[in-house]
């Protein structure tokens, strides 16, 4: 596999997508939280795969997957520049994603994955049944 990039630029250009995408939609998310009177979450909990949000209580973990990294068929996510590399590392994340959660059910913990878009673009109704699948949260 060929890597135009060197190490270096390329780990920065990894470190400027990750940040740049999760910081704004996660604290959207917490907006919404927030406005939807939603308690109970935490941030930075110790839990396999590092859950963006965390409700202990509940025992509810979500994760916020950027479309890029995890590969979601949305929209402009597919790389053309470097693909191969690109489409190895997407399935790396792809496959991670479903060991996590699936480690996670089996501890018992319901696990919830949103997508960044959906989050973006306000489809907070889909947000909502996500998290009153029997009516109450935390
Ligand atoms: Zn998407």
């Amino acid at each position: 596999m060929t890597d135009v990039f060197s190490r270096t630029t390329r780990s920065s250009i990894m470190s400027a997508v990750k940040s740049c995408g999760n910081e704004s939609t996660e604290l959207k998310l917490i907006k919404i939280f927030k406005q939807s009177k939603i308690l109970g979450w935490r941030r930075n909990w110790p839990l396999a795969g590092k859950p963006d949000f965390v409700f202990p209580k509940s025992k509810i973990a979500v994760f916020v997957d950027g479309c890029f990294w995890h590969g979601h068929d949305c929209r402009n996510t597919k790389p053309q520049a470097n693909k191969s590399y690109w489409v190895a590392k997407i399935r790396r994340n792809k496959t991670r994603d479903r060991l996590v959660t699936r480690k996670l059910r089996r501890e018992g913990w319901s696990v919830v994955r949103l997508w960044e878009c959906a989050i973006a673009q306000n489809r907070i109704n889909s947000l909502f049944k996500t998290f009153y699948p029997k009516g109450r949260m935390a």
